[in-house]
């Protein structure tokens, strides 16, 4: 349910961009090529991943669509328009963002990524409440980053607390929360939303939170309101895998963690393709 790639032209300058905000102990090993992630993703036994992209202005929502869009037709390969599940992104702040989700849901993509750091919002802020009902209007879910961020202060605009009130305030929102709840305020995420009936996507979590604690969160949270995500390139799935398969999990847990759930939630076939 959440990664990242960019087209190869562009993928290294983007990377290092992001980089030189964070420490040395996050940055990545591999490329964030779209080729890379493709290949990742077979070699690791994935049919299908989400691709999550941020619109840092709002002038970024044409290029970004136009990506969108030459993924889906094939410009990247088969494997890529197979396998890839593109997410655009409207800027909170842009005047347009009423018709761009309108265009987005035309286009026939299934949500929008919204990054509180990157897009300069505080999650539960009235504005973004409207934004949301927008969202949710316009038929689409809203994938989230939530908890602090490794490329920004810690500074809380997107925690727990606010993820709640967001729910409780737009009940049609599919929200599609990130990070179990709060990147680095897992104790927080685990007394407020994890058992609750929320969606809820993993990635950043193993290697960062406390294991017990994460088996306790991978465990107790609803079955079928719990989604991979490994955020690549910013993490490894040859190291994530062999933690979830050490997890002891019940199989038709992990079954549904690891693409049931996610079927059903964009709404695809199951399976390979
Ligand atoms: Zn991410």
């Amino acid at each position: 349910m959440h990664t990242h790639a960019f087209a190869d032209g562009i993928a290294r300058h983007a990377l290092d961009s992001l980089m030189s905000h964070m420490a040395a102990e996050y940055f990545t090993k591999f490329d964030g090529r779209l080729s890379t992630l493709v290949s990742q993703l077979r070699a690791h036994g994935f049919d299908r991943a989400v691709l999550c992209q941020i619109a840092t202005k709002p002038e970024h929502f044409v290029p970004i669509m136009a990506w969108s869009k030459a993924i889906l037709a094939g410009e990247f390969g088969e494997d890529a328009a197979r396998m890839i599940i593109p997410l655009p992104s409207v800027h909170p702040a842009d005047p347009e963002r009423h018709a761009r989700l309108a265009e987005v849901a035309r286009c026939g993509f299934k949500g929008v990524k919204l990054h509180p750091y990157f897009q300069h919002f505080t999650l539960d802020s009235p504005d973004m409440l409207d934004y949301f009902r927008a969202v949710a209007d316009a038929g689409l879910f809203a994938e989230v980053h939530c908890g602090y961020d490794a490329g920004f202060p810690f500074e809380e605009i997107c925690g727990p607390r606010r993820v709640a009130r967001v729910i409780g305030e737009v009940p049609s929102l599919r929200f599609m929360v990130t990070h179990l709840g709060g990147w680095q305020d897992w104790d927080e995420a685990a007394r407020i939303l994890i058992g609750q009936p929320i969606d809820i996507e993993m990635s950043m979590t193993v290697g960062m939170c406390e294991p017990s604690l994460l088996r306790d969160m991978l465990m107790r949270h609803p079955g079928d309101r719990i989604y991979f995500g490994s955020d690549w390139p910013w993490s490894d799935h040859a190291k994530i895998l062999p933690f979830l398969a050490g997890c002891g999990l019940p199989q038709s847990r992990m079954e549904a963690l690891m693409g049931g759930n996610a079927e059903r939630w964009l709404g695809i076939a199951g399976g390979a393709s």
